[in-house]
């Protein structure tokens, strides 16, 4: 079609051309996706620890109750708040870590005496469960935030008991490789169908089957332990078989020998 300057110059309008706008939606998708994943996960997860709370709650208010089940009743409040506490963390550190606000105190860190702490807490968890720690090293010291290191193996351990409803034994061991220091945690649980386990670390994730669907969750656990080695320069790795079980292993920067021999007993236990 031929366009004369005249038509133009008339202010007329003159169909010159058809532009196509074309715009990957992919990314837009994948963000709604998530944000009614977080939706739907929060709704459910605030939602029935405190539906929980208000029961029990109502129950002590409204009826006369022998002293050893109001205790009962008020433990589970207990644990139920204690549930929605830990829920809300999770929230707080996710957005935290994206906002690139999560700060990290180093110190060197004694692994031995932090896992076996965290095994001793989670034995509530882990009653139909044997848990088993081995060491390679007469000392393993990593250099970590203490706190982020340990909300990191309370995670994977607490997973692996959670994961594995039918009991069984889990291992927990501390090993060296060339460059690093190794810590791994091997279940004998659900395990992971294959092509799944890259996508478990991403937010909100969750393996839906109905094994599963029973066992609360909010999908935030792997990826905040994932940030959480990442920042300490290491990495966490998976090696999982569905109906056999799982071992997650995370692993630290190896320290220099001075570090690793020294007699210096300032390690943070
Ligand atoms: P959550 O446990 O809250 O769902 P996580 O991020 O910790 O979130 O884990 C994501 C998913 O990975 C879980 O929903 C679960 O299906 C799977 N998973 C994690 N750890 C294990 C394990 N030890 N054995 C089997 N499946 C696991």
């Amino acid at each position: 079609m031929k366009v004369y300057a005249e038509d133009l110059y008339r202010n007329e309008t003159v169909k010159v051309g058809t532009v196509f706008v074309y715009r990957d939606m992919t990314k837009e998708y994948e963000v709604d996706k998530m944000k009614s994943e977080f939706v739907s996960t929060v709704s459910h997860e605030l939602r029935t620890p405190l539906a929980s709370i208000l029961g029990f709650t109502e129950l002590l208010i409204n009826r006369e109750l022998k002293k050893e089940r109001q205790l009962k009743y008020l433990s589970t409040i207990y644990g139920e708040a204690n549930r929605l506490t830990l829920l809300i963390n999770d929230f707080l550190d996710v957005q935290r870590m994206e906002a690139g606000k999560q700060t990290y105190e180093k110190k060197y860190l004694e692994v031995l005496s932090i896992l076996r702490k965290i095994v001793d807490n989670q034995k509530v968890n882990a009653i139909k469960h044997k848990i088993t720690i081995k060491s390679d090293l007469n000392q393993a010291i990593i250099l970590g935030d203490k706190l982020k290191i340990e909300q990191a193996f309370t995670n994977i351990i607490g997973n692996a008991i959670k994961y594995s409803p039918e009991g069984g034994t889990i291992q927990i061991s501390i090993y060296e490789e060339t460059e690093t220091l190794n810590v791994s945690v091997k279940d004998e649980g659900l395990g992971i169908p294959e092509g799944e386990s890259a996508k478990l670390f991403n937010k909100f994730y969750r393996i839906d089957n109905s094994d599963r669907r029973k066992i609360g969750g909010t999908g935030l656990g792997l990826a905040i332990v994932q940030e959480i080695v990442n920042a300490h320069g290491g990495k966490i790795t998976v090696q999982s078989q569905l109906g056999v079980g799982s071992n997650f292993t995370l692993s630290f920067p190896k320290l220099s020998m001075e570090v690793q021999t020294s007699n210096n007993k300032e390690y943070t236990q």
